[in-house]
């Protein structure tokens, strides 16, 4: 099998050399501070996520003037970028973007290797804001390591690794990036779980089946805060999660004030924990504008959501109640469309065990990434179907987008006056996104970003 090549590229003086030394961690490249001077392209084989990876610096290749950055990569650098299985793109977050930044992030672009982008010097946080105007590269999230101080270092290298074609395959060209990438999932790390509802759907009952259900419980654990305490849990598959429970909370509320049990504070409290959150409502009493706040709070709060649809023993018209559930929730929940209800009962167990695999699914959801290439062919057709309106009677112009982060999935256009983007068209974008991309029950966000 062949070793997969990633290709450290970048204006003169950025911190390629340095970042190369740090990833293959020997002092193999020499280290200057004069801008361009020339340079051996180095190449070393290191290990990066468990598997050998040849690094080429592509420092020394750039002496050229920067207004022609890119006549020369097309001469001299382009063989290797466009052998790269994978380019390091790095720019100075000190310096900020650059034009020869952004003419080589343009011809990066067309290029069509995949790109992660690297804000170098960004020790103690410097270069903060710079590393924010990286996303007008239109080449996704801006990775903030220090190469000098070896800060972001090891996650640099988990998205290196995450990034690489599979092994024990050959790049294939054809390779379709229509595919939604999933963010890489740490198994072993516990998902977090709240369970929030209006008194009486049936939160504790359901609590105690979940626990009641699991072999493994080993007993609730002192909490993570004073506010809210956390039990282990895992399902069957041996997944774990940990239960958020309010209880405390709720007990501590109704003490102030019985009509406060489910205020607002103390939802946005244990939704802060929380990465899902089970709305629980019950089935015979429908669903009550309360149910909608708290509903609205997660879209706020930025989580994902269920509904359990408890007492579902209890309900006569299964068919009426989950259509009167299903339509009220898409037509007052305009910004939290497709969320999954799981129908149940807590009291008796019945479909208890379809709760957690749709936990799982927003939650995947949730983290979901989207490649910047699958989006803008997307974006492009979009906005042919239905071109941006005018503003103030001049042309909005959208360029591209990128997906800046997950947890909830966060997207920036960028364009002429793009930050004048009304509502209703970031809402089309939003439902587009929610429909092609299969984002249901999460929560999405964009930011509208103005270019010159
Ligand atoms: P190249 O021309 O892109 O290969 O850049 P070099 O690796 O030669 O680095 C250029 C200059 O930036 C040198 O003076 C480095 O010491 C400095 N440098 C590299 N990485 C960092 C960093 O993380 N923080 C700071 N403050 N300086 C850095
Ligand atoms: P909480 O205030 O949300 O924690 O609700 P509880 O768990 O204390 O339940 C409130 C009431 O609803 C109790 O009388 C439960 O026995 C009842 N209940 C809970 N789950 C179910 C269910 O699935 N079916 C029926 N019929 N009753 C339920």
């Amino acid at each position: 099998m062949e070793t997969p090549l990633v290709v450290i590229a970048g204006r003169p003086n950025v911190g390629k050399s340095s970042l190369f030394n740090r990833l293959i961690g020997r002092r193999q490249a020499l280290v200057a501070d004069q801008p361009g001077l020339t340079r051996d392209r180095q190449e070393a084989t290191c290990r990066i996520g468990g598997r050998m990876v040849r690094i080429a610096d592509t420092a020394g290749l750039e002496e050229a003037p920067p207004e022609s950055l890119s006549g020369r990569m097309r001469q001299g650098a382009a063989t290797i970028l466009e052998q790269a299985d994978l380019i390091l793109f790095v720019v100075d977050a000190r310096a900020g973007i650059l034009p020869p930044d952004a003419h080589f992030g343009t011809w990066l672009r067309r290029l069509g290797r995949p790109v992660l982008l690297v804000a170098n010097k960004t020790e103690g946080r410097a270069g903060y804001d710079n590393s924010i105007d990286a996303y007008s590269l239109g080449l996704g999230e801006p990775l903030l390591v220090s190469a000098e101080h070896g800060e972001g270092i090891s996650s640099l290298m988990a998205d290196i690794a995450a990034a690489l074609p599979p092994a024990k395959k050959t790049r294939n060209e054809d390779e379709d990036e229509t595919e939604a990438l999933t963010a890489a999932e740490d198994p072993g790390k516990p998902l977090k779980l709240v369970i929030l509802g209006r008194p009486n759907a049936g939160k504790s009952t359901l609590v105690n089946r979940l626990l009641g259900e699991d072999r493994m419980l080993t007993g609730p654990e002192p909490g993570i805060t004073r506010d809210a305490i956390t039990m282990p849990l895992h399902d069957v598959d041996g997944r774990a999660y940990q239960l958020v429970d309010t209880a405390g909370l709720r007990r501590r509320a109704r003490v102030q004030n019985e009509i406060e049990k489910m205020s607002t504070g103390a939802s946005i409290n244990a939704m802060r924990f929380a990465e899902v959150v089970v709305l629980v409502v019950d089935a015979v009493d429908g669903l009550h504008d309360q149910d909608l706040q708290i509903a609205r709070l997660v879209e706020r709060e930025g989580r994902a959501m269920v509904v359990a649809l408890n007492k579902w023993d209890a309900v006569e018209d299964r068919d009426a109640t989950r259509k009167a559930v299903s339509d009220r929730l898409e037509r007052s929940l305009a910004q939290l469309k497709g969320i999954p209800v799981v129908t149940l009962s807590a009291m008796t167990g019945a479909s208890v065990q379809k709760l957690l695999p749709a936990v799982r699914q927003v939650y995947a959801t949730w983290n979901k990434r989207i490649t910047t290439s699958a989006l803008n062919r997307w974006f492009d057709d979009a906005l042919s179907r239905h071109p941006p309106p005018n503003v103030s009677g001049r042309r909005l112009k959208l360029r591209y987008v990128t997906q800046a982060t997950a947890r909830p999935p966060t997207f920036v256009v960028f364009g002429t006056r793009a930050e004048g983007t009304p509502e209703d068209y970031r809402r089309y974008l939003v439902n587009e996104l929610r429909n092609i991309f299969d984002l249901p029950g999460t929560p999405i966000r964009i930011d509208f970003r103005g270019t010159v």
